[in-house]
């Protein structure tokens, strides 16, 4: 059990909220679970797997309490290289820690609908590649996207094509 945060059951099934006022900067909690391939989790399917990617066809099926951690496309939180969740802002007591799947999404796999509820809601959760470059800037600048992901050429191109991503 963490002091700064506990799970709680929201409108998308589990999440995680703060207990106590967390500052900019600071580590929410350590992912961990074990590193598993891309057909692994395909294999394992979506109930009973929560994998968050880290590299080319290597992903880390998520534990608790890491796998309550929901998406927002205004995320208060990211996921360092560390694979630490760390605080973007200042997060009040109540509110709920969330960060923006896409900095960690580039297999093209998946894409899920989103009902984050933010005002620049994008709808759709998809890969890295799909951000405006705006917004890949802005995550980048924060240090919270995979490095994997975090290639020059990945953001400087509109779309690169998954054969050219795959082969980096
Ligand atoms: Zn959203």
């Amino acid at each position: 059990m963490s002091e700064l945060f506990e799970v709680r059951d929201c409108k998308l099934g589990k999440g995680l909220f703060a207990r106590k006022s967390i500052e900019a900067g600071e580590t929410v909690l350590p992912f961990e679970g074990l590193v598993i391939t891309t057909s692994q989790a395909l294999e394992k399917g979506e109930k009973q797997s929560d994998p968050l990617q880290i590299g080319l066809n290597r992903y880390v099926d998520l534990q608790d309490p890491g796998r309550c951690a929901n998406h927002s496309c205004d995320p208060n939180a990211g996921v360092n290289r560390d694979l630490q969740l760390v605080a973007l802002r200042n997060i009040q007591p109540g509110e709920e820690i969330c960060y923006d799947y896409s900095t960690t999404m580039g297999d093209g796999l998946w894409e899920i609908s989103c009902h984050c509820g933010s005002t620049n809601c994008r709808n759709r959760i998809r890969d890295f590649r799909f951000l405006s470059r705006e917004i890949q800037t802005h995550y980048l600048s924060l240090g919270v996207v995979q490095p994997y992901l975090a290639v020059e050429d990945l953001y400087k191109s509109s779309v690169p094509s998954l054969s050219h991503v795959r082969h980096r």
